[in-house]
């Protein structure tokens, strides 16, 4: 018995097309949810930094303070719980990419098998004790077929997507 690098059911070269695909939509949505919370906390803090030189600062100094419009507060609330609800978000969604990312590297290694009378290419996901040259079963047309390559699916990302 042979111990497979994944779990049953056995994934197909589909699957991990899907896998990659789904990796790049969730990269992609991880970047902009990354970039919005940066914005959000960035507006955070300059509303924070206006109630304090406004309203704070001058009471401990023993002013009276300016007093901030209504609006404001709510502005100030508002961005705190859209802060909250991105970080939410962001947090999910590198939890799924870094799964799927984890499991891209147990089955993203692709073996592609030739044909040797009509030179037919199939693809598999790699198996244990796959090699270069290794003879694997028979093609379609009855020829036999060999490993002609083996390489890993290209996941379409970013470089700064590090995938650590
Ligand atoms: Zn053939």
């Amino acid at each position: 018995m042979t111990v497979e690098p994944w779990q049953e059911p056995k994934p197909t070269i589909d699957h991990v097309r899907r896998l990659v695909q789904r990796i790049q939509s969730y990269a992609r949505t991880s970047r902009i949810m990354g970039l919005l919370s940066s914005a959000l906390l960035v507006s955070l803090m300059i509303e924070l930094g206006i109630l304090m030189y406004m309203t704070y600062i001058p009471l401990i100094l023993g002013g009276t303070g300016f007093p901030l419009p209504q609006w404001f507060y709510y502005l100030l609330m508002l961005t705190f719980v859209l802060s909250m609800v991105i970080y939410g978000i962001a947090g999910t969604v590198n939890a799924r990419l870094n799964r799927y990312i984890l499991e891209y590297k147990k089955i993203g290694v692709v073996v592609r098998l030739q044909c040797d009378e009509c030179n037919r290419t199939t693809e598999r996901i790699w198996e244990k004790d796959d090699f270069v040259f290794k003879k694997a079963g028979t093609c379609a047309c009855g020829g036999s077929q060999y490993i002609s390559q083996m390489y890993i699916m290209p996941l379409p990302l970013e470089k700064k997507d590090a995938l650590s």
